[in-house]
């Protein structure tokens, strides 16, 4: 499970501290996939960086699975991170210069994990992606980026999957099919899903919304 408690995080703007995070407590359950809305500035992206474990919360509790985030050390947070939680991002950043398993395999090599080709394979076609293994980045269309990047992001089986925006570079219609194989793919294997979004609709298909407003989140 996922359980936040009273996660605060401040920023340094010119000469003042500005407090994005004011307390934030909530409580997910495993396999759950909950949506964060709210407005630009509110603090979503803040968030995730805080769950994923890249920026550290002033102070509170951000338990997964009973582990405090909080209280890792850098080098423990890399670790941790790496085994447990998976981010895609509103952009791909997938290496220009391997082919789409490669950068698959490469999630699997970093956790010196085994039969990675095979396990690469697998994942990208579950995302529908069986006939572009051997392509570079360059070479796809940005759905197809984006569904290596799912793929890379997924194929570790992570505990948490975090996701900012995962359709917001891509046309509606391609978006959608993306988010389609997105959310299949997470309810079969009953991944933990964070997902920030603008959309009402994309909010629509989680199972919980959780709003970010005045640095409090609450449930609508
Ligand atoms: P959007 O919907 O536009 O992506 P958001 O809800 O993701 O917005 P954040 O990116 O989390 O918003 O930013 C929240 C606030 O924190 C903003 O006022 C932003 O300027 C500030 N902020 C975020 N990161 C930093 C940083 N590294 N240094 C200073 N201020 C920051
Ligand atoms: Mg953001």
């Amino acid at each position: 499970s996922l359980i936040l408690k009273n996660v605060r995080k401040s920023f340094q703007q010119g000469d003042s501290q500005i407090e994005v995070l004011k307390g934030l407590q909530t409580n997910i359950e495993p396999g759950q996939i909950v949506a964060i809305v709210g407005q630009s500035g509110s603090g979503k992206s803040t968030l995730l960086s805080l769950l994923a474990g890249l920026e550290r919360a002033d102070s509170g509790e951000i338990l997964v699975d009973n582990v405090n985030l909080v209280g890792l050390s850098e080098k423990e947070i890399t670790s941790f991170r790496a085994q447990n939680i998976a981010i895609v991002f509103q952009q791909y950043h997938l290496i220009a210069h391997l082919t789409a398993l490669e950068n698959v395999m490469l999630s699997l090599e970093i956790l010196k994990m085994d039969d990675t080709r095979e396990k690469a394979e697998a994942a990208l076609k579950e995302l529908g992606l069986g006939h572009r293994l051997d392509h570079f980045p360059s070479q796809l269309s940005g759905g197809e980026c984006q569904r290596v990047a799912i793929a890379r992001a997924l194929v570790v089986k992570p505990k948490i999957l975090l996701a900012d925006e995962p359709s917001g570079n891509l046309d509606t219609h391609t978006g959608d099919k993306v988010m389609d194989v997105f959310f299949e793919i997470v309810r079969k294997h009953e991944i933990t899903t964070i997902l920030v979004t603008h959309s009402e609709a994309l909010a629509q298909r989680c199972q919980r919304n959780l709003r970010l407003e005045e640095g409090q989140l609450r449930e609508i």
